[in-house]
């Protein structure tokens, strides 16, 4: 059953009580917003912390994003909110925030790329880097837009991360899940470097996603996830022995009447 309004105002206030004990957001950084229905979305004001909000301060907007409900005044990422909601009709929930390590790599301009560790795989396939654009400008979401379609969490360029789902705590986990594997990737580099799973794991990972009941949007596609054949110049690596090496050697020698 579908919840009630006050449910999911609850529900947005949760959300961004635990965005903010994450450490995900800084003072009044960051927007949550939910799907009320064809006409409204629900969303956390401008100039409020995300871990302090009461139901009250929430806003509600129009699809075109002017105000229609609430005291407090509109943030100027909403229109990034709706930009999900356009192009993605199935999204009920969308979260932004600025999880520090996550954002770094797209600070660094690093995409989250790379096949490293199978629940991100089977979860979203991989997380693709927007350009960066000024926020509260359509410049924003430009570089977002052929992502949108494909993928449920994107980083976006020297600023932070965006992920959504059919609700708002989907989307929260999606944030979770980018963090996570964030940090795994910089304490993996921090030790000399990660390994990056073939081909041929990622599709087996993919392949699991109906046994887990797993609907996400992101299929295999060159580049995302980053195989590690792509890192080897795309050829096949293949392992011989000392001997077998220099009996290569010395049949090419050979041939050209070297020895
Ligand atoms: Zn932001």
């Amino acid at each position: 059953m579908d919840k009630t309004e006050k449910e999911l105002r609850q529900d947005i206030v949760e959300v961004g009580r635990l965005v903010y004990q994450k450490g995900w957001v800084a003072a009044n950084d960051g927007n949550i917003s939910i799907r009320l229905d064809q006409e409204r979305i629900l969303c956390t004001p401008t100039g409020v912390s995300k871990g302090m909000m009461h139901v009250d301060d929430l806003i509600i907007c129009d699809m075109q994003g002017n105000k229609i409900l609430g005291r407090k005044e509109r943030t100027s990422e909403i229109m990034m909110h709706l930009t999900v909601y356009g192009i993605r009709p199935d999204v009920r929930s969308v979260v932004h925030a600025h999880p520090p390590v996550a954002t770094g790599f797209a600070t660094a301009g690093r995409p989250l790329t790379q096949a490293l560790l199978p629940e991100v795989i089977i979860g979203l396939g991989c997380v693709p880097l927007a350009d960066y654009g000024l926020p509260g400008t359509p410049e924003l979401t430009e570089p977002m837009l052929p992502y949108i379609p494909k993928y449920d969490a994107i980083l976006m360029g020297n600023h932070g991360a965006v992920c959504y789902g059919d609700d708002v705590f989907r989307a929260f986990f999606r944030m979770e899940t980018v963090e996570h594997y964030a940090r795994i990737a910089l304490v993996a580099e921090l030790l000399g470097g990660a390994r990056v799973l073939p081909k041929i794991e990622v599709d087996k990972l993919f392949d699991s996603r109906t046994r887990y009941g797993v609907k996400a949007r992101a299929g295999a596609e060159p580049g995302c996830p980053v195989v590690a054949e792509d890192l080897n110049g795309g050829g096949e690596r293949f392992e011989v022995t000392r001997e077998e090496l220099i009996a290569l050697v010395d049949e090419a020698l050979r041939a050209r009447g070297v020895t």
